[in-house]
């Protein structure tokens, strides 16, 4: 099966073999797509090769397929009475203490049948690729029994076989404590001790764990406690961190290597230095910051000057962050973060699939790699930016098949 991708005006990716934030530009050239893999990039004027079906790109920028690598898409009820509450000045705590926030999702998920769910998340996340998405990690945690949280992880694993867009699923327990496990904490970390993550890891529902680390939610001994039971029972570690709060999520991200921390709007300096000792890929969510009505920012610049490989995605969730919308989150990490687009570039393709552990196979345009990839209607990568709140794609190819045209 060959597909031949003609007449692209300007591709763009980033390369292991490049600093972050150097990326390659290619100018009017062609791509060759053999067995759902790139099999050549020809440069204007090389002899091209026969084949099978052709896209006509009319001269459009061609990028790696988005990889958005931190989403919590599998719920049930909405929550725009909460966004109203917030338009009249209620902070993200307050909502949480009349009644809303997460505690609100789960009480909603558990009366909600799992068909009912499963066709909702599909119809969300079918919006991903309408901007360019080809890749998402997705979190379990409204649940937050051992029954709805295995609910929550059957949902993304069956739609990850049944539809187009890779789902990489994450076990997120430790999102909240739940109302009946309110005065006595410790029996709910043992649940997820002693039978949430076991039976996970038996059933490989999760490839991740994650955990909310943060001042109201799990302390950073908490949180160490239930990540390295997960780590003993074979599933890789994401952290919300430091989101809230300076709370020292960063350094424990570090401490136990996890392969991001995210959010991390209050990071420390230090935190910073060991995530960028250990390897830590920090997961940066302005939406949610712009969403909340919060003033500060993650300080993507002092991460990216400390050595730091980051990642940008849209915490696509019910609550703080309700978009599928990367191309808008660019335009919010350019001018809340100063981020650079080249930076971006890497932000939301190489470097999220180096979190996921899919970079082998993902993130960048190269000879051999899957054919993911998004042909933009925008004359260069600046301008995805710059004009912002629309959809640029034109189409979107996951594994050389057309998953969406404009
Ligand atoms: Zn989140």
């Amino acid at each position: 099966m060959k597909l031949f991708i003609k007449n692209i005006g300007r591709l763009y990716t980033p390369l292991k073999a490049l600093p972050f934030g150097k990326i390659k530009e290619i100018l009017n050239c062609s791509i060759l797509i053999e067995d759902g893999r790139i099999s050549g990039i020809y440069e204007n004027g090389s002899s091209l090769p026969q084949a099978g079906e052709v896209i006509d790109a009319g001269g459009r920028t061609v990028l790696p397929g988005f990889v958005d690598a931190h989403t919590h898409p599998v719920f049930w009820a909405t929550r725009e009475q909460e966004f109203i509450m917030r338009i009249q000045g209620k902070s993200y705590e307050e909502i949480a203490e009349a009644g809303g926030g997460i505690r609100n999702s789960v009480r909603k998920f558990r009366e909600a049948g799992k068909q009912a769910i499963k066709e909702v998340t599909a119809k969300r996340i079918a919006k991903f690729p309408e901007f360019g998405v080809t890749t998402i990690e997705a979190k379990s945690g409204y649940g937050l029994s051992t029954e709805d949280e295995i609910k929550s992880l059957e949902i993304i694993n069956e739609l990850n076989d049944e539809q187009p867009l890779d789902m990489v699923p994450t076990f997120l327990g430790a999102h909240e404590v739940p109302d009946e496990y309110q005065n006595n904490r410790r029996g709910y970390i043992d649940l997820l001790k002693y039978e949430m993550i076991p039976l996970v890891s038996e059933r490989k529902l999760a490839r991740y764990c994650d955990v909310f680390c943060e001042k109201g939610v799990f302390t950073v001994d908490e949180s160490r406690e239930i990540l390295r039971t997960a780590l003993d029972h074979g599933l890789k570690l994401r952290v919300h961190a430091d989101e809230l709060s300076p709370f020292g999520g960063a350094e424990l991200a570090a401490e136990l290597k996890a392969a991001t921390a995210d959010h991390l709007v209050q990071a420390s300096q230090e935190g910073i230095e060991q995530m960028a000792e250990a390897g830590v890929v920090p997961v940066l969510l302005p939406g949610t910051t712009f969403y909340l009505r919060k003033d500060v920012y993650a300080p993507a610049r002092k991460m990216i000057d400390a050595g730091c490989q980051i990642a940008l995605s849209t915490d696509f969730n019910p609550g703080s962050s309700v978009t599928q919308n990367l191309q808008l989150i660019w335009t919010i990490g350019a001018l809340k973060m100063g981020l650079l687009p080249n930076e971006m570039l890497w932000a939301a393709t190489l470097i999220p699939a180096v979190s996921l552990d899919l970079d082998d196979s993902i993130g960048s345009i190269e000879a051999g790699k899957q054919a993911d990839l998004v042909i933009l209607d925008i004359p260069n990568l600046d301008y995805l930016a710059y004009h912002y709140g629309i959809n640029h794609t034109f189409m979107t190819i996951k594994s050389g098949q057309v998953i969406y045209k404009a």
